[in-house]
Formats: C-alpha cells, structure tokens, sequence
C-alpha cells in the first residue's frame, strides 16, 4: 500500500503568500542583518538536524523526524513509538498489519474544528462511504477511533497517525486543508503511504535531489517495506506534489521521461479506490 501523500500540496496558494512576504521582509533586514541573526539561523538549523533520527520500520532502516513528541516519516505520516520499536508484526507499521476491523473506522471531530472544516471532512467522509469498501462511522462510545483535531490556523499542519492504531489516534488539519488534502490524511489512516516512496516509483519518476531543501531528502526515500497495490499511479491522491520541499522553486519530482508532472488534489482516483479495496475487500 505503497500510496504516497504530499504533505505539501495544501500550501502552495499559502507558501506563494508567505514568499511575498519573506521577499519583503528581506529586502527590509538584509541590510542590518547581523551576527546575532546568522547565528540563531545556525541554530535553528542545528535543532532540526538534531530532531532527525534513524529507526527501524516494517524491518527497515527509516529516517523521520522528532517533533513535538512524535515521529514524523515522509513529512505527515506519524509513527507510534510502538510501530517504531516494534520487530513482531503486530507491531510494524503500515495497512498489512494496522487495518481497521471490518473496514469500520469510528471517528470524533474536534469541537474547535470550526464549521468550514468540519464541512469539508463530511465531504471527505462521504466520498470513503461512498466509493470504498471502508466506512467512516461517527463514534459513540467505541474505544478504537480517530479523532479529527485542529492542528493550527497559521502554517500548514496536516497529518496523521498510520493505520489502526488502537485507541484514540488522531488526524490534524488545518484551516488551509482541501477536501482532497482530508481524503489524503484520511488515506493514512487507512494505512497507504506516499505514492513516490513505492518500491518501483524509479521506473516513472526521476527525484531532483539537486533541488530538495538541505536535511529533507530523507523524505524522498523508497520504502521497501510497504506493500505497492496495483500500478503505480502518478495522479494519485497519495503522491507528493511536484515541488515539494523544493528550494529553489524548481520540481523535486518529474517523470522519469524528464518531463513534469501537475498534482492531483481533486480526489480520489480509480487506483486509489481499487488500492484501497483491495486492502479492505
Ligand atoms: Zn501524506
């Protein structure tokens, strides 16, 4: 189940905002940027690379990221420190071994999720009921569910916990998120990783590693331990966009006949649902 999310396709109307602003704010400081600026830069960048760890997955060296007391892999999936340690298969990560019982996934919404969201998960919710074998159930007093949480108003804050988890897991969202952006944190849910980190992904995309931000190629590694479901599919809703943690503005990911691709952020495609019933049948 090697689906791959793109854990920033919900930010480029808002990164587009944010670099204006930045150019601006740069023009302002860069004349009286200081020693003091410079170093607390190299700071700042120092505390992220010591945040990246290496563990092992699905009996797989991984690399994620430590943030806020979890462990983020490729960008927004979050891995229990349990799926992380864990050798047994009871334990690995991902939808061979974390699938929902029945397919029946009982879900709260955050009372702070506030109405556009909340809108825009029951989209989400109806197109799952709707056209895969899974069904999004609100909760009532099941101890296995997910809770929809409000991640945060300024910045993009998507993610989500991998698989069943047992117990309350969450997804966050935040008040940039597409309906098709829920479907994707939704997708992990489920248990589908990004669709770029798919075991044959080499034979149709071509990663521009000259282009990815400094500390983030990590997440561009194949995940060998997945399970890849049908074809790969480059319009899946759980692929990367194409310049994701690009920084310069140019792709990180083009196809591998060296031409670019446009992302998909309308909704699930047939492959996405056919990968999905075929871990739920
Ligand atoms: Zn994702």
């Amino acid at each position: 189940m090697n689906k791959k999310t793109n854990p920033k396709f919900y930010q480029k109307i808002k990164a587009r905002t944010v670099f204006i602003s930045f150019v601006i704010a740069v023009a302002l400081t860069s004349c009286t940027k200081n020693n003091d600026e410079l170093t607390a830069e190299a700071q700042a960048n120092a505390l992220h690379q010591e945040n990246i760890k290496n563990g092992r997955l699905g009996g797989q060296d991984i690399t994620y990221e430590r943030k806020n007391g979890m462990n983020f892999f490729q960008g927004d999936i979050v891995l229990s420190d349990k799926q992380l340690a864990g050798e047994n298969s009871v334990d690995k990560g991902g939808a061979s071994y974390s699938r929902w019982p029945g397919g029946k996934i009982y879900y709260t919404v955050a009372s702070n999720m506030g109405s556009i969201n909340a809108n825009k998960i029951t989209s989400a919710v109806n197109e799952y009921n709707s056209k895969t074998n899974t069904q999004w159930i609100p909760r009532t007093n099941q101890t296995n569910y997910v809770e929809f949480i409000f991640g945060s108003s300024s910045g993009s804050d998507g993610w989500a916990h991998i698989g069943y988890q047992g117990g309350r897991q969450t997804i966050s969202l935040d008040q940039y998120i597409s309906v098709a952006s829920v479907i994707h944190e939704m997708g992990h849910t489920v248990g589908l990783y990004h669709e770029h980190s798919r075991k044959d992904r080499d034979q149709y995309i071509s990663i521009q590693w000259n282009n990815i931000q400094s500390g983030q190629a990590y997440n561009f590694n194949i995940y060998n331990s997945g399970t890849d479901i049908g074809p790969f599919n480059i319009n899946s809703v759980m692929m990367y966009w194409p310049n994701s943690y690009s920084k310069n503005g140019q792709p990180t990911i083009i196809r591998a006949n060296n031409t670019t691709f446009t992302y998909n952020r309308t909704g699930f495609t047939t492959g996405d649902i056919n990968t999905i019933n075929t871990m739920y049948p």
